[in-house]
Order: C-alpha cells, then structure tokens, then sequence
C-alpha cells in the first residue's frame, strides 16, 4: 500500500483529508503535535477510515524526529499541512509564525530531501493574492502578503519553487485554498476552534448553537451588492478530494503546479447568515459592526486551471455545507455533555 505522511493530519483539514486517502486506498500516518488539534479526534477519525491510521506526536521542527520518521518508512509523497493560521495572533507573535511555519517547513524539506520521497503538496492560501485586483483570482495574478502569516506562505511557496528550480526531480503541490467550511456528514469530525472563533461560519454555528448571543457582521459598507464581504466558501470534503487529485497528478508528472481551490463563486456574509438559518431552522441575531482591519470586499476563486489539470472540481452546495457545519455543531454539544 503507498504510504503518505500528512503532517497536521489531526486538524480541521488535515483530518478530513486522512478520511479521502484512506478510501482512495492510501495508508496514512499523520505526524501532529496536538498544538491545535485533540487527541481524542484520532479516534473519532479511525472510525471514518477502512484501514488503520498511524499516528506520531511530535513536531515537524524536529529533526531528529524527522529523521527517525522517513528512515522506518518509505513515503510516497507527503501532504503537508501543519502550521499556524491565525491572522491576528501572527500579527503579534510574528517570529512564533515564522518559527513554526517557515523554518518548520525547512526542517521537513531537508529531511525529505535527505530521506526521500521528493514528492509534497503543501497548503498555501488565496491570502497570498493580498488584496487582488479583479475577481475571479487566478494563479497568475500578482501576490503579496499584508500579515505575516500571509508571509510564511508566500515565503513557502517561493522555498518550493526554489527548491524545484534546483532539482527538478521533486514534485509539488502549492494548493491555495479558499475558505473552507462544512464538516464530515457523520459529524465526527469537523472544525473545533479554540476560544472565539475568527472565521465567519465558527462563529455563526455557535451563535445558532447560543453560545454566543450574536453575530458581528464586519462591514456592510463594502461596494457588493448587499454591503458584505463576499469570499468563495468550499466544503471541506471538496477541499479534501482536491489533495487526492493532486496526490495523483504529481504520480505522473514531476512538476511544480500553483492551483486554487475554490468554488469560483462568492457569497456574501448575510446570504451566508441566512443559508445557516435555513439549515438550522432557527434565527442568527445579528448586528453590523465596522470593517475588520485589513479585510477585503471580494474573493473569489478562478478554478478553471485546477478543473483542466486535475479534472477536480467542487460538487457541494452551501445547503450542504451549512448542513454538515451545523450537524457538526450538535453532535459536538452532545459528546460534550
Ligand atoms: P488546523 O490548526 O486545524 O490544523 C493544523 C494542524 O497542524 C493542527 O492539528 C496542529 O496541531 C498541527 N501543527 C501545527 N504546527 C505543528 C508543528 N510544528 N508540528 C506538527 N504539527 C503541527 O488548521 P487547518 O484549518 O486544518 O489548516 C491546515 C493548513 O491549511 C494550515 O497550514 C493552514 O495555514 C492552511 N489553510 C487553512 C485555511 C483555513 O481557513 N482553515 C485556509 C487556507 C490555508
Ligand atoms: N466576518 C464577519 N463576522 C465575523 C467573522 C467574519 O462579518 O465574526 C466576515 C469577514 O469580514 C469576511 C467574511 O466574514 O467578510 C469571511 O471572514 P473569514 O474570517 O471567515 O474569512 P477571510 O476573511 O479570512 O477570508
């Protein structure tokens, strides 16, 4: 069985991803150090998956780890997702940021290299367009970053491209996803951030849920049709689905290719706050607060080239994605009971 290594494969992604691989055929050890992420998920998650899981705890800034890792083992690819992803934390812990995100990229890189397999697809944002020109955002449209977590991924990304310039043996994925959302329709998995949530959806889903009595919608003076940011929601399982097809496109061919993954359609934050409501069947309160700093009025994905190199392309609706958020969201509040 071809053996992948998904670093962060215990978090919201990650996980969903190990569920996609292990159907598809592939054996799976993730590689996590639980830093946002818990170990009671593992088990939740070998449920979802036909074949058994392996799990290491441990940090991928860790060499001598990484060394142990790839020696006992031969990975055909890895799928790397670990890092931090906190817009405002990166703000105020920036060398946490570059710590983790870059130098620990590095320090899996190297082992790779030293190791095999030369073979990765990593996880890069649509953040990396900064604030773009135009919608719908393709690969080829200039990037920049206005945080520093947007900079470690740029400055991954360029590390990829430098390190395919040297050796064009290596294979990689740089994946630059949209704003993922949903969970597992079994509601066994799903997205569990910890303290308030940042992210739109999180936030709706506990506010339906009353653990928060309502929600601030940043901005309804942006120039959209309603006054609310717009950004191209994707379910999370489609999201997932776009690793395995990149997973088998770099089988066949040992290049460098940048995708989005994205729907190609955008939402606004109150067609987002009313599908919720439709799925869950109860009101969201809301109040309108001033623009976030640093926000944007559109994002949305040009998914074409994805669509041509990986004949991927996103199949959930956002019925569905509210569905499986909030089913999510219930059975969370009963396990925690
Ligand atoms: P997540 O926090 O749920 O998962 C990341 C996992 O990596 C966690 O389980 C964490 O414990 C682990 N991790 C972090 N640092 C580590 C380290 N040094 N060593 C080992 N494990 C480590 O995040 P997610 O939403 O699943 O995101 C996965 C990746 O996708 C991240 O790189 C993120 O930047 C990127 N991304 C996420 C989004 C999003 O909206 N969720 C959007 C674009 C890109
Ligand atoms: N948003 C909001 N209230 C919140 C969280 C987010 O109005 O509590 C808005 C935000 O201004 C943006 C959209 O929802 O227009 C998506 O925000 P999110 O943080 O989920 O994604 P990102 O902005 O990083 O793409």
């Amino acid at each position: 069985m071809n053996q992948i290594l998904v670093t962060g494969g215990a978090g919201y992604i990650g996980s969903h991803t190990c569920v996609v691989l292990a159907e598809a055929g592939y054996g799976v050890t993730i590689l996590d150090n639980l830093c946002n992420s818990r170990a009671e998920v593992l088990a939740r998650l070998q449920m979802l998956c036909p074949t058994k899981l392996e799990f290491i705890k441990g940090d991928i800034r860790d060499p001598v780890l990484l060394e142990q890792v790839f020696k006992a083992r031969q990975y055909q690819a890895v799928i790397h997702f670990a890092g931090l992803k906190a817009v405002g934390e990166s703000t105020v812990q920036p060398l946490a940021y570059y710590e983790n995100n870059v130098c620990g990229t590095l320090a899996l890189l190297k082992a790779m290299q030293h190791h095999g397999p030369k073979s990765i697809v990593f996880s890069s944002s649509a953040t990396v367009y900064g604030d773009p020109h135009a919608v719908p955002i393709k690969e080829d449209f200039p990037t920049s970053a206005t945080n520093p977590y947007g900079r470690t991924k740029l400055m991954i990304e360029e590390i990829l491209a430098d390190l395919h310039r040297a050796d064009t043996g290596w294979s990689i994925a740089r994946l630059r996803y949209f704003n993922p959302v949903g969970a597992h329709e079994s509601g066994l998995i799903g997205e569990d951030p910890l303290g308030v949530p940042n992210n739109l959806m999180p936030y709706v889903a506990q506010v339906a849920a009353q653990r928060r009595p309502y929600l601030n919608v940043w901005g309804n003076d942006y120039d959209t049709p309603d006054g609310t940011g717009i950004r191209d929601y994707i379910h999370v399982l489609d999201l997932a689905k776009g690793h395995l097809s990149a997973l088998r496109y770099l089988e066949q061919h040992s290049e460098l290719i940048t995708l989005n993954l994205g729907t190609g359609r955008g939402y606004s934050v109150l067609e987002m706050v009313a599908e919720f409501e439709r799925a869950c069947g109860l009101k969201i309160p809301c109040r309108m607060g001033p623009r976030r700093k640093g926000d944007i009025a559109q994002c949305f994905a040009d998914p074409t080239r994805s669509w041509e190199l990986l004949n991927w392309r996103a199949t959930r609706g956002l019925a569905q994605m509210c569905k499986d958020a909030w089913h999510w969201q219930c059975s969370e509040k009963l396990r925690n009971e």
